[in-house]
């Protein structure tokens, strides 16, 4: 098959989503000359809004809106998976959609992508699809306790979930998924939780950024430490992980897996993201190309980047929690004084509770040297307890 030509700049990107994602491609990729047109469900002035040349707000279902945007860009990328299906298979008839329909399809719904990691045997938590109560009843005597009900369609950060303990009344755990499909998985006990964040080019080349190390706090993502801190054959496990989920997918695009480390360095799928992600953004500060760097790459159908770090790194994020008010922002002093730490900031304008504002990175000659003052920053900063 031959490999289409490249978008060089100034050919315009459009990208579904207005976060952060959003934002930080469009910085990358106005950066080098290409023209960035964001369309978004947020309001006027969101994250990735903010830094385009054109920013496109109306709902996905808004076919006018879409084919205004669609006048307006040479090829489509997303900067998340919750992108209505019809709206996805719109933007593909018109222009190449890289990542794929097919690749987004699968990823942004639980129960497809758990059948999509079952079929190409990719390591992960035994679970099982639940439709109603008896359904859960079934999974949860197969599967035992402690285990977890997750919803199919539209989770992230924790959001729809339940454990279920040794005493979880079922009828109970049951309700808030009534009436739709739930995966039920298995709990794993893990040492620690790692993903690898890289990128696949149109003719399947691959470079990843390596494995990292992820701490969550009620279910978000707080710290990345860079390298992890794993041995190598968990590290090799990691990449080889990734590298079947690229390539069952077909990917072309930056995508993320996250994983579970089990005691006995077995390393499991927890979830796949088909775009960049927040454990991959010290890779800005630290990499040759970071993982906005080679989306660009990828989804212009250029040559991928050098994805190696020049050195360790600890990422740290930054909630809405740290802030002292919706408005007012703390005092960014301990951050910015530090010869190596790397503020970002995503512009928004209302510090709500657990929304994510901004991270900074810390860079450090080892991972405890980074690891020890992105701590004392926190400290210094209010957010944690010394
Ligand atoms: P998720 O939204 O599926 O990424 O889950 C958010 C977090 O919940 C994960 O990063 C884990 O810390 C925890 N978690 C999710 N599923 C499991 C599981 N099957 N076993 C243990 N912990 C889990």
């Amino acid at each position: 098959m031959a490999i289409p030509s490249p978008f060089l700049p100034p050919a315009t990107i459009g990208v579904l989503g207005g976060g952060q994602l959003g934002r930080m491609l469009a910085l990358e990729a106005r950066r080098s000359g290409y023209r960035v047109v964001i369309f978004t469900n947020e309001a006027p002035g969101c994250p990735a809004g903010q830094v385009a040349d054109v920013e496109i707000n109306a709902d996905y279902a808004d076919a006018a809106a879409l084919q205004r945007f669609l006048d307006q860009v040479d090829v489509v990328t997303a900067e998340f998976e919750n992108i209505p299906d019809a709206c996805l298979q719109a933007v593909e008839k018109k222009r190449p959609l890289r990542p794929s329909r097919d690749a987004i399809y699968t990823t942004q719904h639980r129960e497809r992508e758990k059948l999509f990691l079952h079929e190409q045997g990719i390591a992960c938590a035994e679970f099982r699809i639940v439709e109603d109560l008896a359904g859960l009843e079934r999974a949860v005597a197969e599967l035992g306790r402690p285990c977890v009900i997750k919803t199919a369609a539209f989770g992230y950060d924790g959001k729809g979930q339940c454990k279920v303990n040794a005493d979880t009344d079922l009828t109970q755990a049951w309700q808030p998924f009534e009436g739709h499909h739930a995966v039920v998985e298995q709990w794993v006990p893990f040492v620690c939780e790692v993903s690898v964040v890289g990128a696949r080019s149109i003719d399947g080349s691959t470079a990843v950024h390596g494995c990292v190390e992820n701490i969550h706090e009620h279910h978000i993502l707080d710290v990345t430490i860079a390298p992890a801190r794993v041995s190598p054959a968990v590290i090799q496990q990691a990449l080889d992980l990734w590298n079947a989920v690229a390539t069952g997918l077909n990917y072309v695009g930056t995508m993320a897996v996250e994983m579970f480390v089990t005691a006995e360095e077995k390393v499991l799928v927890n979830e796949i993201a088909p775009r960049p992600h927040n454990s991959g953004h010290y890779t800005i500060d630290t990499c040759r190309t970071s993982q906005f760097g080679q989306q660009m790459r990828a989804v212009c159908g250029l040559p991928l980047g050098d994805a190696s770090a020049h050195t360790p790194a600890v990422m740290i994020n930054l909630l809405g929690d740290v802030w002292p008010s919706e408005t007012q922002h703390p005092d960014w002093s301990p951050v910015l004084k530090h010869p190596s730490a790397k503020l970002h900031l995503y512009g928004k304008e209302l510090a709500k509770w657990r929304r994510k504002m901004g991270h900074f990175t810390v860079l450090g000659s080892t991972v405890d040297e980074a690891l020890n003052d992105a701590r004392r920053i926190q400290v210094t900063l209010g957010t944690r307890t010394a």
